[in-house]
């Protein structure tokens, strides 16, 4: 005897919101990407696309609108200062001010691009008033 498949294919499954904002996905969709390079082109990591390629929203919702990431932006750069100055501390018992000053900053510098990229998701995840439709 034989069996047919009549089952239909199954539509792809929805990324939960904190993987689809760690991948920097749209966050109605959660499928088109928001930025046009990945993160280590670095001078080409903060283009971003002006809409979603899946589902057409425009990510900038409101002139101006991600002047406000880089409050997070700052956060982020505290954070990473103050774990960068901690582990310092730690490993080096208490050394001379310009190996702070050199292990705060190379961080800083180096994770600029993500820190950058994730503050805008965070921003459009948060305060953009978008809600998900798969
Ligand atoms: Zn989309």
């Amino acid at each position: 005897m034989e069996t047919k498949n009549t089952s239909k294919p199954t539509p792809k499954k929805a990324l939960g919101p904190w993987i689809a904002a760690g991948k920097c996905l749209c966050p109605q969709c959660r499928t088109g990407k928001m930025f046009k390079y990945p993160a280590w082109n670095w001078f080409k990591a903060y283009d971003m696309h002006q809409d979603c390629s899946v589902c057409g929203l425009h990510f900038e919702v409101e002139p101006g609108f991600f002047w406000g990431a880089m409050y997070i932006s700052y956060a982020f750069g505290v954070a990473i200062s103050v774990v960068a100055g901690t582990i310092t501390a730690v490993m080096l018992q208490d050394p001379d001010l310009w190996v702070y000053i050199v292990a705060v900053i190379t961080p800083l510098i180096l994770l600029s691009p993500q820190s950058m990229r994730y503050s805008r998701v965070l921003m459009l995840y948060l305060f953009g008033g978008i809600s998900f439709r798969g």
